[in-house]
Formats: structure tokens, C-alpha cells, sequence
């Protein structure tokens, strides 16, 4: 069997660098067919996390809001609708019943691109939907799609016509698939098998970011930009809200697109779950998270002498740590016994 890593069981190594001001660095990323992102984060399709106030604040600083599709397509339609400059806004379907009529709907009302959004991307049925999105499409629309864990899963969604896949399999903060399924495979594992790929196909590391160094991380490893759910709950942006609990802590849900409250909200009923729900706390504005991620990414190309992601790829040295190290990389005032 082969040993696998996860974020926090690598580190980069620092590297000379020339770069004297961060305003230097390029940390823009190209995925292709008018998807071009001046700060490479995409907002997960949930729906306690993307629709249209998302996409706004997101696209002003030049990531990317995917519209979740638990909801008629007239609404989701309304959220791209609504938004009130020129951003790249993406909107999730599926890969069954009405996903054709959604895409027709989402596109005609100026959705940048589809991200076809399914837990097990691997599958005939993604096979099929994109196929028929191609035909009905054509070659110049960007099609996001996903998820996948493997090398050949990601060959397989190009060859099928992706042109960027969502990798990672079980990998979320509020999904359980691993332990209901017993499948998956650790997120950064994930990214250096997907990036041995052949195909000219764009990486999306999605899920089990936890903070600006594990996006780092993922970029180096040869993703083109990230997905996150969590890093952004709990914000004004989000969906849903705001509660206040007996002490008056203001706090938002999160929760997994498979969990038990998500499905019977959206489908009257739930089958398998592969996910939770849970409370975050309200944390104010995205802008200023998304300030803050942008400043800390910036910061990591300069530490591995990086002005752009090419660079960054080519010069990354990945180590491994003990389970010492990692607790030496967190910060440790606060556990310290004085
Ligand atoms: P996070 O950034 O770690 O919170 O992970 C967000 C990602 O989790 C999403 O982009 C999806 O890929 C994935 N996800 C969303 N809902 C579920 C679920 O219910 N089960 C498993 N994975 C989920």
C-alpha cells in the first residue's frame, strides 16, 4: 500500500528569493476559455455558502463564486441576474433531469461557465452529461466538473470534455464520505497525482483548506486554483441567517450538500448522507477574509522565490513533517504548560 500525505504532513521549503515587495508577484491564474482569476480561489457550490452576494464580493477582488443548484433554476437564474458588474460567475447543474434545461437558463442569463457538480465525478452519468453539454455547447464554453481523486479520474473527465476538474474526494470539513464510504484519498495526495496528468486540463483543489498556506501548498503541488466552503462561512456574503445563541455569539450554519439537513430541505427527503451540519461564527464581512488569504498567499510565492504560479511549481521543494514538526509549524503559546 502506498503511504499518502495530506496538507499538514508537508511544508515548503524556503528558497532565496529576489522579490522585494509583494506587490511583484503575479498570483493570477489562466484556466482558459475566458476564465482567467486575479486571485485563485473559487467559492464551493452549497447553498449556505455561494449565490449571487458571493459572486459580487468574490469577483470584485477576482476569484470566482460558483451558484449552488439546490434550487429551481428561475432562482438560480435570478442570482446571476442580479449581479451588478461584470464579474466571472459560475453556476453549478447536474448530471440528470433537467441539467440541460439549467445550463440553457444559467448561460442565457451570463453565467461565465457550468461546473458540473457531482460527489463522484468518476462516473458513465458524467461521462454522458458532458458529452451532451459539448454537443449542445460547443468547444467554447468553459466546463468545470468534478469531484475526482485519482490520475485517471481527471484523464477521464478531460478526454470526456472538462476543462477543469474539482479534485478531491472526502476531503471537505463538513463531509463524511470517507467514513460512510470508506473512500477517498488526502487532499494534497490527491493534487500530485492529478497534476501527473497528460491532459491539458486545469486542477481545482477543493476542499480541506484550512487557511492561506494550504492553498500555497496546492498551487505548488500543480493545482490552478482552489475551492473553499469553509474559509468563507460564516460571512455576511453567505446564505442564510444570522443566529444568535443564549450568550449573544452571532453565528451562521455550514453544511455539506449531503447531509441530512440539506437534502430534505432541497428534496423532501434524505437517502445515503455524506455530510454535516454545523454552526460557525457570523465573521463579518468576505472582503476582509478574502484581504487576508490574498496577503498570505502573496507571502508564500516570496518564500519560495515565485513571482508567478509557473515559478512557484517549477521551484517548490516539498518536505515532510513529524507529527512534532507539525505541532512546532502551529502556533504554540497557547498549549504551552507555564
Ligand atoms: P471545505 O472548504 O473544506 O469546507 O470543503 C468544501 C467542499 O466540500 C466543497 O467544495 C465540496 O467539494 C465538498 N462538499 C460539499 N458538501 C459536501 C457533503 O455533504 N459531503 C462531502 N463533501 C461535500
Amino acid at each position: 500500500m502506498n503511504r499518502t500525505y495530506s496538507y499538514d504532513d508537508v511544508l515548503l521549503v524556503p528558497q532565496y528569493s529576489e522579490i522585494r515587495s509583494r506587490s511583484e508577484i503575479d498570483i493570477s491564474s489562466d484556466l482558459g476559455k475566458g476564465v482567467k482569476l486575479q486571485l485563485p480561489i473559487f467559492a464551493s457550490p452549497m447553498d449556505t455558502i455561494s449565490e449571487g452576494a458571493m459572486a459580487a464580493a468574490l469577483g470584485k477582488v477576482g476569484g470566482s463564486a460558483i451558484i449552488h443548484r439546490y434550487n429551481t433554476i428561475e432562482e438560480q437564474v435570478t442570482q446571476i441576474q442580479n449581479m451588478e458588474e461584470p464579474v466571472i460567475v459560475g453556476a453549478a447543474i447536474g448530471v440528470s433531469g433537467d441539467y440541460l434545461e439549467r445550463a440553457s437558463a444559467l448561460l442565457n442569463s451570463g453565467a461565465s461557465f457550468l461546473c458540473v457538480d457531482v460527489a463522484h465525478g468518476h462516473h458513465i452519468m458524467m461521462k454522458e452529461a458532458l458529452r451532451a453539454l459539448r454537443r449542445k455547447f460547443g468547444a467554447q464554453l468553459h466546463i468545470m466538473a468534478g469531484n475526482i481523486a485519482t490520475l485517471q479520474g481527471i484523464s477521464s473527465l478531460s478526454d470526456w470534455g472538462a476543462d477543469s476538474v474539482r479534485c478531491n474526494i472526502g476531503g471537505g470539513s463538513i463531509c463524511s464520505t470517507r467514513m460512510q464510504t470508506g473512500h477517498g484519498l488526502p487532499g494534497f495526495e490527491t493534487i500530485l497525482e492529478c497534476a501527473k496528468t497528460d491532459r491539458n486540463i486545469k486542477i481545482i483543489a477543493d476542499g480541506g483548506i484550512k487557511n492561506s498556506g494550504d492553498i500555497v501548498k496546492a498551487l505548488a503541488a500543480g493545482a490552478d486554483a482552489v475551492m473553499v466552503g469553509s474559509l468563507l462561512a460564516g460571512t455576511t456574503e453567505t446564505p442564510g441567517e444570522i443566529h444568535m445563541d443564549v450568550k449573544g455569539a452571532r453565528w451562521k450554519t455550514y453544511r455539506g450538500m449531503a447531509s441530512k439537513e440539506a437534502q430534505i430541505n432541497w428534496k423532501g427527503k434524505y437517502s445515503s448522507f455524506e455530510g454535516v451540519t454545523s454552526r460557525v461564527p457570523h465573521r463579518g464581512p468576505v472582503s476582509m477574509i478574502l484581504e487576508d488569504l490574498e496577503r498570505g498567499i502573496r507571502s508564500g510565492f516570496s518564500y519560495s522565490g515565485a513571482r508567478n504560479l509557473k515559478r512557484l511549481q517549477l521551484r517548490a521543494q516539498f518536505v515532510t513533517q513529524t507529527t512534532s514538526g507539525l505541532s512546532e509549524s502551529r502556533t504554540h503559546i497557547t498549549t504551552r504548560k507555564w
